[in-house]
């Protein structure tokens, strides 16, 4: 049942409408944000057509087909031979391809033409799900275009991706494309709160730094984060006094520690969620446009201290930096190089702009 997802009621109503009509088209193209629920959707499309006791046109999720649908046999191992075939589910008639290293291969596309072409084994239609369709490549898109152009009328393909701008053109044209919107912080609040992922206490905050996506939400390491959270948070009150050169410079120590390393991105993340919240503050924006909502005292204390600094400005000094890094640059010069940037960036003379340290 779609009421059971959270979430994208108009996307909802669509799909209910094409299967009461029964003209579900053979290709479509689920596009918006990771974690938003475009493949739980997809699932439900496959139970709805294979469900043996349906509520309407909807799958009851219940029956055996349905349970055995939202189950997928993933391969053991993580070597790449064997996530090459179809990954099925306990269901004959609804698998999904996922790339087994960066790039969708030309054979799975092969596979899934030979396999759309079966009529069911046991339900009504076969559903293949194509995970992070941006990673087809030339050869395998053209070797999907034909099953595409004119899937059997008992098969239907669903394309997923996050990033639908770097499909081929003659991929988008041949599907029906489906926008999911990123979920309100609302939506993720109850879904955590009624699940039971999260405490009263803990999920506004997570809802809202999930910024629309539960699977983030759902996935994240609230004490990890908020441990992260709090050092960031130190950067933005050094920034926020000035020139705190010594706690900025102390601050970019333990951004490049070793213990922390794999974080640094995620902890780059953070310091611009508090930067743009101290920042909409200072432009007195209304206490809920806060992502970091349960700092909200600490944030007001901060945003008071900005004074006629320019907090945007440090937004795209992090943006700068951050291409810069993937050109390889040392990352710990980088970041002191950043930080008393930003500091001197805010103090009332502007310094004529400084390029960041490269060796
Ligand atoms: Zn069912």
């Amino acid at each position: 049942m779609f009421d059971q997802l959270v979430g994208n009621d108009r996307v909802k109503k669509l799909l209910r409408r094409m299967l009461d009509e029964q003209r579900l088209p053979g290709a479509m193209l689920f596009t918006g944000e990771e974690g938003v629920g475009k493949k739980l959707f997809a699932l439900e499309i496959a139970k709805a057509l294979n469900c043996r006791s349906p509520r309407g046109a909807e799958g009851c999720g219940s029956c055996p087909s349905c349970k055995r649908i939202s189950k997928f046999n993933y391969p053991q191992s993580s070597e790449s031979d064997d996530w090459k075939g179809i990954i099925w589910t306990d269901h004959p008639d609804v698998g999904m391809v996922v790339a087994p290293k960066r790039v969708l291969q030309v054979e799975q596309m092969r596979a899934i033409e030979r396999e759309a072409n079966f009529r069911p084994y046991e339900g009504r239609a076969r559903v293949f799900l194509i995970d992070d369709a941006d990673k087809l490549n030339d050869a395998s898109a053209n070797a999907l275009l034909k099953v595409l152009e004119e899937p059997p009328h008992t098969s239907h393909i669903v394309l997923l991706t996050a990033r639908p701008a770097m499909l081929l053109a003659t991929i988008r044209s041949r599907c029906q494309m489906i926008n999911f919107s990123p979920l309100t912080s609302g939506e993720i609040e109850t879904h955590l709160v009624e699940n039971r992922i999260a405490g009263i206490a803990e999920a506004p905050t997570r809802a809202r730094v999930a910024r629309g996506s539960l699977g983030r939400a759902v996935e994240q390491d609230f004490q990890e984060f908020t441990a992260q959270r709090a050092a960031m948070l130190k950067v933005l009150e050094a920034l926020a006094a000035g020139d705190d050169r010594i706690q900025l410079l102390h601050s970019s120590e333990d951004l490049n520690a070793a213990p922390v390393k794999d974080e640094f991105e995620q902890r780059l993340d953070i310091l611009e969620t508090l930067i743009r919240d101290a920042w909409m503050l200072s432009l007195s924006a209304p206490a809920e446009s806060v992502v970091n909502y349960d700092l909200l005292p600490q944030l007001e204390r901060i945003s008071k201290r900005l004074g006629g600094r320019r907090p945007e400005g440090w937004i795209s000094q992090i943006e700068e930096m951050r291409e810069q890094l993937i050109v390889n640059i040392n990352r710990k010069a980088a970041t002191d190089a950043l930080f008393l940037t930003m500091a001197a960036s805010s103090s009332s003379i502007l310094p004529p702009k400084r390029r960041f340290l490269i060796k």
